[in-house]
């Protein structure tokens, strides 16, 4: 069994879409990034790299990289299931939390969670993402930009090796 954490922050800006989890959410500002910058996905493979000891989203993307300018991060996220799943790993759950005070996100949550579910090819029940305000403090808070926390838990697929 092993548990990884994940971390992310983006900048809003005006002239983007917001994309959460691979779900475009409608939102007069977006998510600035190299990649499609979408924070979650970020975090939840930062959380399964964490798990394995494998280092970061940026060893295996790099945003100097012009291949990933504007990358769909439902297909990085696909590459990173890839390796956690040739390592002999599954989820067990995954726990994340989006910080933003705006859009109101709970709406959208459903959606979200389903399509990293059908994504990883797991359960919805497994996958768990809430927001959050801060309050109106900080970056988050002024609508700055958004943050992003996620934990994963992995089993072993075999006691083997
Ligand atoms: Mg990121």
């Amino acid at each position: 069994m092993r548990i990884g954490l994940g971390y992310d922050v983006h900048a809003l800006v005006e002239g983007r879409p917001l994309i959460l989890g691979g779900v475009t959410v409608p939102h007069e500002k977006g998510l600035l990034g190299h990649s499609d910058a979408d924070v979650l996905t970020h975090t939840i493979m930062d959380a399964l790299l964490g798990a394995l000891a494998l280092g970061t989203i940026g060893d295996f993307f790099p945003d100097t990289d012009p291949k990933y300018k504007d990358a769909d991060s439902m297909v990085l996220l696909d590459e990173v299931w890839r390796v956690v799943q040739d390592k002999g790993y599954a989820i067990g759950n995954i726990d994340a939390v989006i910080v933003a005070q705006r859009p109101k996100l709970a709406p959208h949550m459903d959606v979200i969670r389903q399509s990293l579910a059908d994504r990883l090819g797991i359960d919805v029940g497994r996958v768990s993402v809430k927001a959050t305000t801060s309050e109106r403090l900080g970056f988050e808070g002024r609508e700055e930009g958004m943050s992003c926390q996620a934990i994963v838990l992995l089993n072993a697929r075999c006691t083997a090796a």
